[in-house]
């Protein structure tokens, strides 16, 4: 499988008053062609600035990259110019947002929108680019796209602007999609249609796309290999077919129990107790330790490394024979 992006050590800070305080600890993972890869965590876990940090898009936000590289087929983002930057987007690398009104100019036609795209990425003339807006809006399953072509974002419900969106973001053909919670605004007959079409493209183009969901059950429908991120570190990495079997640590666990099963009443949903915590207070040793129900005493006192075997990772003690071997010994002395 060709690789199409390497995430190496990737640290992210936010500005502060107090300086830059570091949100993403150096995390490391990678997405090759034609691959679906969740990024699954709860909101504070870091997923949002990770894909932020890949696309170097802190305009709006006080995030700076503080170490490590985004290599995107072997050429590191993080040395090119802005402008050089600037082409990557949209040509190689498109992104794909929770609500498609921001990616949307309100007082633009959807029309002229998809032909300014195609026009400034794709070098057409204006009267193919338009031909071009309308067959791409075909294929993302919008039935009278030519009449779309002359409606206002407002006109449209958030299910077909985000198939505009979607549109817009494979019209230049990227080899890399980064999707962050495209369905969550969405009701769920919606968002089960978005999914099967990210999955048509998908297979139709052999991109290769990064998933950033707070929801498995998603990452059930779609990712063929996921990343569970918590605090700014990723605690696990397995397939999909894997971590819902295997599932290792604790938080993953939790996360499993809190998708809503068929047929069960949505009050008996369980959810993890406590908060993500705050990146200006962290707990010393593992940084779940405080909401999770096997902590142990070296939980609170040494953060576990992340530990692969047969290529599913976990940033557990429970998983360290060494360690577990001599917990069992100090029982059974004691
Ligand atoms: Fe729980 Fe300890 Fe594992 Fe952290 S290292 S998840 S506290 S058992
Ligand atoms: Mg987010």
């Amino acid at each position: 499988m060709t690789e199409l992006l390497r995430v190496k050590n990737l640290r992210t800070g936010f500005r502060t008053e107090n300086g830059l305080l570091p949100v993403i600890h150096g995390i490391s993972f990678h997405v090759n062609q034609g691959e679906i890869v969740g990024v699954v965590g709860e909101s504070g876990s870091g997923k949002s600035v990770t894909s932020l940090s890949i696309m170097r898009l802190f305009h709006d936000t006080p995030g700076e990259i503080m170490d490590g590289e985004v290599l995107y087929k072997g050429e590191n983002l993080f040395d090119l110019t802005e402008k050089r930057m600037k082409q990557y987007r949209g040509n190689e690398i498109s992104m794909i947002f929770q609500e498609p009104m921001t990616s949307l100019n309100p007082v633009l036609k959807i029309g002229k929108q998809m032909r300014e795209t195609i026009e400034l990425h794709l070098n057409m003339p204006k009267k193919e680019a338009h031909q071009y807006a309308i067959k791409t809006l075909k294929s993302v399953g919008i039935p009278r796209a030519e009449d779309l072509m002359d409606e206002y974002p407002h006109q449209l419900s958030g299910g077909m602007r985000q198939r505009v969106i979607i549109a817009m973001q494979i019209s230049c053909n990227p080899s890399l999609l980064i999707a962050d919670e495209p369905t969550t605004a969405l009701d769920v007959t919606i968002q089960a249609q978005i999914l099967n079409l990210m999955k048509e493209i998908q297979v139709k183009t052999n991109m290769g796309i990064l998933f950033i969901t707070h929801d498995l059950g998603v990452v059930a429908e779609i990712c063929d290999r996921v990343i569970v991120m918590y605090a700014g570190k990723i605690v696990e990495e397995a397939t999909v077919e894997e971590l819902f079997a295997q599932p290792k640590h604790p938080y993953t666990k939790g996360l499993i129990e809190s998708v809503p099963k068929i047929g069960m009443k949505s009050e008996k949903l369980y959810s993890i107790p406590g908060t993500v915590p705050n990146p200006t207070n962290m707990p010393k040793g593992c940084k779940f330790a405080p909401r999770c129900e096997h902590a142990m005493a070296i939980c609170h006192k040494k953060e576990p490394a992340l530990m692969t075997v047969n290529h599913h990772a976990t940033r557990c003690w429970l998983y360290d024979e060494e360690m577990m071997k001599d917990k069992q010994g100090e029982g059974m002395t004691n």
